[in-house]
């Protein structure tokens, strides 16, 4: 049997006017700022008027560690989302929004696949509201501010070897990685190193994520530390005199934006950091607009549970409040395969042993997220060539770790596939069985709480970090940063730092090679391994295929 692609089965959607599904969330239309018909801001007056609402239940999705067999992370937080509507639950979906490098580079979208996507899917992953160019301008901004006050004479003696603030792009170009700016002669200003990250990279980016409202952005945006002097004291944003003029150009980019899924119900895309430099969850202000709105909510944590999880419950919800009533952990036979030794290639063929031996990643996952407090169901996001057998393998295996694993078939039917699923995270979320709690607390020095993750997440033995890496920690600790929470920033793929340690692996050592302050967005990023925050493109971009067709419709895009 033949399958549409991502693409035709969105353009067949039998969208609403953008106002209905405002409607179903008691969202008047003067309180939604229209882009076109399908898309809208949901106004910052509306957001404040909520302030004293209660909440619905949260449902976080995540998964286990990434393979090349793909999790569907995103596919079934949209399908979840429609089931719960299915079976009467006013939910919605809240997901971050997608990024062009990737879209160009390899392929594969950021609006979920199959009959559980969010529309319009080319809007989404292209331009859509315009809020990754409104950050790429703000960040860009004090980027210029900061060598035009060096240029009139640095009054406030910054050091040109030693500004850390760089400039972003959103799209893949590893030529921009490295460079060297104002050359060309004395009206071009003084000549330094210096570079480009992806916008997501931007700790601007972090910053709209975890900001609560107007004011709260731009006292982060002015905490920014963007330079230092010689004798090491920081530069911030406010001290450029930047703050101002960029919360004024992130001002609508602040508004989360409202669409619908193949099923028209509602949901909020509304920013997207990394996931490694930075903690990958959608914005705190869309997931509480939609808890004050929706009885339930269904979001997704970037990359597997170890990073994107731990980040959502020790970051986000630490800071925004928040307590997720039911975790649900994305896993394939597929990947389970993959993660047993079985090649790309041959992930078609029945190999109930490969299924069995791959498990280790998926119990250590379950371990790790009950730790939090929070009850765990596995989804298992059903592809058309797993087989009875190994499904019943997951499922059994699931079992032994105390846990459950529902199958899910959203991805091929919609809502019809994920009830059953719907209908055990709507009765687990309404139990209030979940007493959630971050892993550590505020007071636990940074140090010691790089180690609590790598110990009680990765399962390692230690963490290790030089001497200078030691003495900056205690410098921002001094400097009154201690309370902030760590953001590790490590390889996705494994628990390990090394990419191809698969499975569940233990005694490992964890090296922290440097360590950040993203003091606007208040973390402290520990690097373990290369990270990369200017990804390039591969040699075959997909961008060769993305052309339009004579109907003017976009081809070639997922
Ligand atoms: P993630 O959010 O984990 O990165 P996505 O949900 O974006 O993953 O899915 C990645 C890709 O895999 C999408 O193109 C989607 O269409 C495809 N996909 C997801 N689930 C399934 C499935 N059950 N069967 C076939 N393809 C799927
Ligand atoms: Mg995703």
């Amino acid at each position: 049997m033949a399958y549409k692609t991502d693409i035709e089965i969105a353009r067949e959607a039998n969208k609403k006017p953008i106002m209905e599904i405002g409607a179903k969330l008691g969202i008047g239309p003067e309180d939604l700022v229209p882009y076109g018909h399908d898309k809208a801001k949901v106004s910052q007056s509306f957001i404040s008027s909520l302030a004293d609402k209660p909440k619905g239940k949260l449902v976080l999705v995540t998964a286990i560690n990434p393979t090349p067999a793909g999790e569907g992370k995103t596919t079934t937080t949209v399908g979840l989302g429609d089931g719960l509507n299915r079976i009467g639950k006013k939910t919605a979906v809240c997901i971050r929004e997608a990024s062009l490098g990737p879209n160009f580079g390899m392929k594969g979208g950021a609006a979920g696949g199959g009959y559980a996507q969010i529309v319009p899917m080319e809007d989404m992953n292209l331009h859509f509201t315009g809020d990754f160019h409104a950050i790429t301008a703000a960040h860009n901004l004090l980027s210029a501010m900061i060598d035009n006050h060096i240029y009139w004479g640095n009054s406030l003696e910054i050091d040109e070897r030693r500004v850390t603030w760089k400039r972003v792009l959103d799209m893949n170009d590893r030529a921009l990685r490295d460079v060297v700016t104002s050359l060309g002669g004395v009206a071009n200003g003084f000549p330094r190193q210096t570079g480009f990250d992806i916008t997501v990279a931007s700790e601007v980016m972090a910053i709209l994520c975890l900001a609560t409202d107007l004011k709260d952005l731009e006292k982060r945006l002015g905490d920014m530390i963007v330079a230092y002097r010689r004798d090491r004291t920081a530069i911030y944003a406010r001290d450029i005199k930047a703050d101002g003029a960029m919360t004024v150009l992130l001002k609508d980019a602040m508004q989360p934006n409202l669409v619908q899924t193949l099923e028209n119900n509602p949901a909020f895309v509304h920013g997207g950091p990394f996931a490694n430099i930075a903690h990958g969850c959608n914005s705190v202000i869309a997931t509480t607009t939609a808890l004050k709105l929706a009885d339930f909510v269904v979001t997704e944590a970037g990359f597997g549970a170890d990073l994107g999880a731990e980040k959502f419950m020790n970051i986000k919800c630490r800071k925004a409040g928040l307590a997720p009533d039911c975790v649900v952990l994305v896993a394939t036979v597929r990947a389970m395969k993959m993660n047993g030794g079985v090649a790309k290639a041959e992930l078609g063929q029945e190999n109930v042993d490969a299924v069995k031996s791959g498990c280790a990643n998926l119990g250590r996952h379950i371990g790790n997220l009950k730790s939090f407090g929070v009850p765990v169901v596995v989804a298992i996001n059903h592809f058309v060539t797993d087989t009875e057998a190994e499904i019943q393998a997951v499922k059994d295996y699931v079992k032994t770790q105390g846990s459950e694993a529902i199958l899910s078939r959203h991805w091929e039917l919609g809502s019809e596939g994920s009830e059953p699923l719907a209908r055990r995270v709507a009765e687990i979320a309404e139990s209030g069985v979940s007493q959630f709690a971050p892993l550590y607390k505020d007071e636990l020095s940074l140090f010691s709480k790089m180690e609590t993750i790598a110990k009680r997440i990765y399962h390692a033995d230690e963490v290790i970090a030089d001497k200078k890496i030691r003495d900056q920690l205690k410098a921002w600790e001094e400097a009154g940063y201690g309370h902030l929470p760590v953001c590790m920033a490590k390889t996705q793929y494994s628990f390990t730092t090394d990419p191809t340690q698969r499975g569940a692996p233990t005694g490992h050592t964890v090296p922290v090679r440097e360590v950040r302050l993203s003091a606007g967005a208040g973390f402290v990023v520990a690097v373990c391994g290369e990270i990369m925050t200017m990804p390039g493109l591969p040699s075959k971009p997909a961008a060769e295929n993305i052309c339009l067709n004579d109907d003017g419709q976009i081809e070639g895009l997922f």
